[in-house]
């Protein structure tokens, strides 16, 4: 697949092919956004721009080199992720990439050196990366990436030419993943979950996500008996950085369940609901909770989301919208 067929981030993808195109593509590139394993694919596409064999300015995703990269196992194109590497990409390995990114490369046009999740990199790794980015060879690119660019240092932002992708909105997404066959339940769903991501939402197991709406949903409903048996259970059953993703999961859910029973309270279109299955369980419920209620439940979600997001302690989080919901009678 070519850059041109990359799907959604259009405004960013028209920017990177005229650069292409001009010849004046920056060395130092900085990718933000939510959409993670957007913006790494769409890395892989210009690593692939940047070497093809068939052409100079654009990829034809077919030839060895395309395919190669896609594959993530082309010797120029270096990919770094804080995930694999539970100490972050540190000082040592900004020293090897330094001295690599001045050789010239081994089979390809560019040596490009991708980093996931910029922003988990040390203040030291990113001291010693500032000098490289600012005065690259020709053939060496480098592109960060990162879901928050805020809180990278000014000095290696000010190094990099930003390229904003904004979240895909979720009907966008929803239609995109029916034409692909999804059928519209499903879709829905998994879109509602991709916060914004269609690399994500692709990459979601369906299977999973049954299993784990269901824990939610019996969740949400003792939540709502202010039966707080399975606040101490999450509390207790996750660790550290799993407890993030626990929570924004459970989270997600939770805002789907009070968006479905907000439309069942309103009376609107049934079509519109994100889990039809539970319409009946909700249909009853549904009495007992006031609009204000169910607004503020999604309110509030998302202000755990986006704290989440920052960074803020989930635990901390999550005891907030406890006890924020709980600070009001929803009868
Ligand atoms: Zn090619």
């Amino acid at each position: 697949m070519s850059l041109i067929k990359v799907w959604a981030h259009e405004p960013v993808k028209r920017d990177l092919m005229t650069c292409l195109a001009l010849g004046k593509l920056p060395n130092s590139l900085l990718f933000s956004g939510p959409d993670e394993l957007g913006m790494k694919k769409m890395a892989l596409f210009l690593a692939q721009a940047l070497n093809c064999l068939k052409r100079q300015d654009e990829a034809c995703g077919e030839c060895s080199s395309c395919r190669s990269i896609f594959q993530e196992n082309f010797p120029d194109v270096i990919l770094l992720a804080s995930k694999e590497n539970k100490m972050g990409i540190g000082i040592d390995e900004i020293r090897e990439i330094r001295q690599l990114a001045f050789m010239r490369p081994m089979v390809g046009r560019h040596r490009i050196f991708i980093f996931e999740e910029a922003e988990k990199m040390s203040l030291e790794a990113l001291n010693a990366l500032l000098k490289i980015l600012e005065e690259p060879p020709s053939y060496t690119y480098f592109i960060l990436i990162t879901t928050n660019a805020d809180s990278l240092p000014a000095t290696i932002r000010s190094r990099c030419q930003s390229f904003n992708f904004k979240a895909i909105d979720l009907e966008t997404i929803t239609a995109r993943l029916i034409s692909l066959g999804y059928e519209p339940i499903r879709a829905r769903t998994v879109a509602c979950l991709a916060q914004g991501s269609l690399e994500k939402a692709l990459s979601l197991d369906w299977e999973k996500i049954l299993s784990k709406r269901h824990q939610a949903w019996q969740a949400f409903r003792l939540f709502l008996k202010e039966d707080s048996t399975f606040l101490t259970k999450l509390l207790a059953s996750s660790r550290g950085a799993e407890f993030k993703s626990d929570l924004e999961e459970m989270v997600n859910f939770f805002i789907t369940f009070f968006r479905d029973l907000l439309l069942l309270k309103e009376k609107g279109p049934e079509t519109l609901l994100i889990n039809p299955d539970l319409k009946e369980e909700m249909q009853i419920m549904v009495h007992q909770l006031s609009q204000e209620f169910l607004l503020k439940g999604i309110e509030l979600g998302q202000q755990i989301l986006g704290g989440l997001d920052r960074n803020l302690n989930p635990r901390l989080l999550w005891l907030y919208f406890y006890a924020q919901m709980r600070s009001r009678d929803h009868a």
